[in-house]
This record gives structure tokens, C-alpha cells and sequence, in this order.
């Protein structure tokens, strides 16, 4: 896979897809620059999306998106435990083992707005017989100011475009201002898709952190349903910009859920030396991570990217990819 010193002249470390000692972490595939100009690094996300192994399966991409410090990376670490342990039931892992991968690394610790990939694709036997590959993606953008607003959008719009499922990481409730930025990141994304009677897009998961009214609506999905349902609920009364955020979102997915979870405790929250250990996170947290990260990603809830009806391979998202970039490179 790696070609030797002739590539690592071109590419500095960062770009390298493995560690020194060999083992996978994720990588900052593209990046908003502070001339909000768009990189992409298209040498790593080919290494990633072009390996052999993997360069002709059809691909489940899994995009986890929000705001920095909303832990995402906390999740996303859980979800690579379940995929390195292949859906084993003993994936959640020991009590006192501190937890790696996207987060704990001075390197994601910048905050970048942009996408980030795990180096390692997984390959997944589906129980229909197929073999799929399974991309994990952390996009992360800021909203405090119009242009960080635009960036952010931007990145949104990509990741949503070449994923098969949105995770969109929110604290506490889905505020209306968590609505428009989805509008606005679906309208970023619709405008640069081809015309197709299809809804452009797959799955959207709102996953609320830090849901604190579980007597109104129960944690997990169940409880999620009813709650979004409630959240998206167009109505004669509603002001005429309330109600076209609602249908907008309703127009472009096929699927949405939602998923409220529990607080994970304070040690969680507000401990800098917390490494991630289970055993200091509250137990109710513990129980939804163990029905939430299934939901996701057990081999049978996996979903092939489609763009226009047609399955997508690693190989076909990496052109998709570099083809939406151009769009935003104007
Ligand atoms: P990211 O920037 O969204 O990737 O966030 P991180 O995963 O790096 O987490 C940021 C901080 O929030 C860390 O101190 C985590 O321990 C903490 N954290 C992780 N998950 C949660 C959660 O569900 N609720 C709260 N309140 N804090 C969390
Ligand atoms: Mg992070």
C-alpha cells in the first residue's frame, strides 16, 4: 500500500494514514482554510478509499456532524470499539480501559473545521451475504459568526452529501436554530446535487446529547421518535419560515430518527484527566450507548451509499467526492 520514499518525500507525516507504530487514526482529509477556502487532501482519502481491500465494495458512510466539544469524539471512539470488536456482544470493553481513537490526541484536539476519516475502512459481512466497506467520518464546524456559519455549512453539506447516514450531534434539545442550520446545510447540498426525483439524501439522525427531560420523553429511540415528531410537526399556526424549515427536511431524507441520550456524569463533563474509562461514566449513559451504537452500526442497520438509486463503491465516493469539492472551489 505504501510505495516507500519516493511518496514520503511528497507527503509529510500528517498525511501518512498510520501511525509510526502502525496502528490507524484519523485524518484530516479536508480542511477550511482561514481564507475560507476549501483543501482537500486528496493523496490521503485516496490511500484510504483506494487500498486494495477496499477500493471496489459498496461503502457505508457513517458521518458524525456537530459543533466542537459536543462529544463526538467520545462516541465516535465507542463506535470504532464496536467495529474493531465486530458487533461481538463484549464490545463495549473493560471497565478501567481508557479510551482512544478520534479523541485524546493532541492532533484532533485543534479545532478544525472540516472532516476527519478514520484510516482504517472496516469490512462488514451484511447477513444478506454481501461484503460492505464502513467509513467512519467526524465533521466538525463552528457557528458563532457568518462566515464560520458558511464554512460550517459548507462542510455539512459535503459530509451529508457523500454519507449514507447523518448523525447530527446536538446538546440538550433540538433548538430552532439547530433546524436552520440543517436547512441550511440541506439547501447548500440540493443546490449542488443533479435535478433527480429522489430525495438526495439518506439517513439523518438527530442524536440530542444531554436530554434532560426523560419523564416528557423517554432516552433512546423510542422516545426520540415521538420527540422529533412533536419538533417537526408542521402546523396552520406556525410562521411561514417555521414551516418551510420542517418541510425542507422532511423533503430531503429518506429516513430521519432521533435519539435522546442521558448526561454521561459530571466526571465526564467537567474532569480534564477523564480518559474515557467506563467505569466513571454514569450507568445510565452506559446502558443507552449499548442500544445506541448497535442501532447504528450492527451489520444488519448498515445502508449502501446511493447517489441517484445507484449503489456507490470506495472507489466511486472518492470521484464523488473530489466532484462536490470543485462546486464549493468555484
Ligand atoms: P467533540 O469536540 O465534539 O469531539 O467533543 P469531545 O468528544 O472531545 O468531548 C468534549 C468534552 O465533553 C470532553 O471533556 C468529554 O469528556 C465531554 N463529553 C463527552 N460526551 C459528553 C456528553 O454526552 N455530555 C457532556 N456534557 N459532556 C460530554
Ligand atoms: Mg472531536
Amino acid at each position: 500500500r505504501d510505495s516507500g520514499a519516493a511518496d514520503k518525500a511528497t507527503y509529510d507525516w500528517s498525511s501518512e494514514e498510520e501511525e509510526p507504530d502502525g496502528s490507524a487514526r484519523p485524518i484530516q482529509v479536508l480542511v477550511v482554510k482561514d481564507d475560507h477556502t476549501f483543501e482537500l487532501d486528496e493523496a490521503a482519502l485516496s490511500r484510504i478509499l483506494l487500498a486494495e481491500e477496499v477500493k471496489n465494495r459498496e461503502v457505508v458512510a457513517i458521518s458524525v456532524a456537530g459543533a466542537f466539544r459536543k462529544g463526538k469524539s467520545f462516541l465516535m471512539d465507542f463506535m470504532l470499539r464496536y467495529m474493531y470488536s465486530q458487533a461481538s456482544e463484549e464490545w463495549l470493553g473493560e471497565a478501567e480501559e481508557p479510551l482512544t481513537g478520534f479523541s485524546w490526541r493532541g492532533g484532533s484536539e485543534r479545532e478544525t473545521t472540516g472532516i476527519q476519516i478514520w484510516s482504517e475502512v472496516f469490512l462488514v459481512d451484511k447477513p444478506d451475504g454481501r461484503k460492505v466497506a464502513v467509513l467512519l467520518m467526524d465533521t466538525q464546524g463552528t457557528f458563532d459568526s457568518q462566515s464560520t456559519l458558511r464554512d460550517s455549512a459548507t462542510v455539512f453539506a459535503l459530509s451529508t452529501m457523500i454519507s449514507s447516514m447523518q448523525v447530527y450531534n446536538i446538546s440538550q434539545n433540538v433548538q430552532e436554530d439547530d433546524l436552520q442550520h440543517l436547512q441550511l446545510f440541506t439547501e447548500y447540498g440540493r443546490l449542488a446535487m443533479e435535478e433527480t426525483f429522489l430525495k438526495p439524501f439518506q439517513s439523518m439522525i438527530f442524536l440530542v446529547r444531554d436530554w434532560s427531560f426523560p419523564y416528557e420523553f423517554g432516552y433512546g429511540q423510542e422516545g426520540g421518535m415521538k420527540f422529533l415528531e412533536k419538533r417537526l410537526k408542521i402546523s396552520e399556526n406556525q410562521h411561514e419560515e417555521l414551516q418551510n424549515v420542517r418541510k425542507h427536511i422532511h423533503s430531503c431524507f429518506t429516513n430521519i430518527s432521533c435519539f435522546l441520550m442521558p448526561h454521561p456524569g459530571l466526571k465526564v463533563a467537567t474532569n480534564p484527566n477523564f480518559d474515557g474509562r467506563l467505569k466513571e461514566i454514569d450507568r445510565e449513559f452506559i446502558n443507552n450507548l449499548q442500544v445506541l451504537v448497535p442501532w447504528l452500526l450492527s451489520p444488519r442497520n448498515l445502508d449502501v451509499k446511493e447517489i441517484n438509486g445507484s449503489n456507490i463503491t470506495c472507489r466511486g465516493l472518492l470521484e464523488y467526492f473530489k466532484a462536490y469539492i470543485k462546486i464549493y472551489q468555484g
